[in-house]
């Protein structure tokens, strides 16, 4: 199977300063995700610009992918938008502990493109910012309806005073 993030990088480590831009629109599956938040089929945007220094290339840019989800508080389905920043290095010989190494000339960008979208999507996603949950007492939606039990959960302020309460002199 050809793998379609890896580039011969021969031409820009020859000339250091060079760079190369890089728009790709794999698959889910073409990247090897197998992450339940990701829909194989669903397309990730790549979008990157490849500069060589003296001791490797510098890739910076951006990925974007959509993901789905359940919202943790309701459990409603969830989506949205992966973004993920790329600030990453190649290097031949490989020095910097954070960079990825260059194997004869060829830089692979499938295993730093997967670790960043792995990395940036949501592990606790949410519905929409002001989703107010289940209730944790009776499982009722409180988006779409209201129960007592808050009404029932001790205070702790409401706890001090009934313990001042109790210590009052009896009249
Ligand atoms: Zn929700
Ligand atoms: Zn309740």
């Amino acid at each position: 199977m050809s793998k379609p993030l890896v580039f011969n990088a021969a031409e820009l480590l020859r000339r250091p300063g060079s760079e190369r831009r890089l728009s790709l629109e794999p698959t889910v599956a073409e990247l090897g995700i197998a992450d339940p938040r990701f829909d194989p089929g669903s397309t990730v945007t790549i979008s990157l610009r490849l500069e060589s220094l003296t001791d490797g290339i510098v890739v910076d840019g951006q990925l974007r992918a959509p993901w789905a989800d359940s919202c943790r508080r309701c459990l409603a389905p969830a989506a949205g938008e992966v973004v993920s920043e790329i600030h990453e290095r190649y290097q031949q010989v490989v020095t910097d502990p954070d960079a990825f190494q260059i194997v004869g000339d060829q830089i692979d960008l499938e295993p730093m493109v997967r670790e960043n979208l792995l990395l940036d999507a949501p592990i606790a996603p949410v519905c929409r910012p002001e989703c107010a949950g289940l209730c944790p007492t009776c499982g009722i939606d409180r988006n779409e309806t209201t129960c007592d039990c808050l009404a029932t959960v001790s205070d702790p302020r409401w706890d001090a005073l009934s313990q001042l309460k109790a210590n009052l002199p009896d009249q």
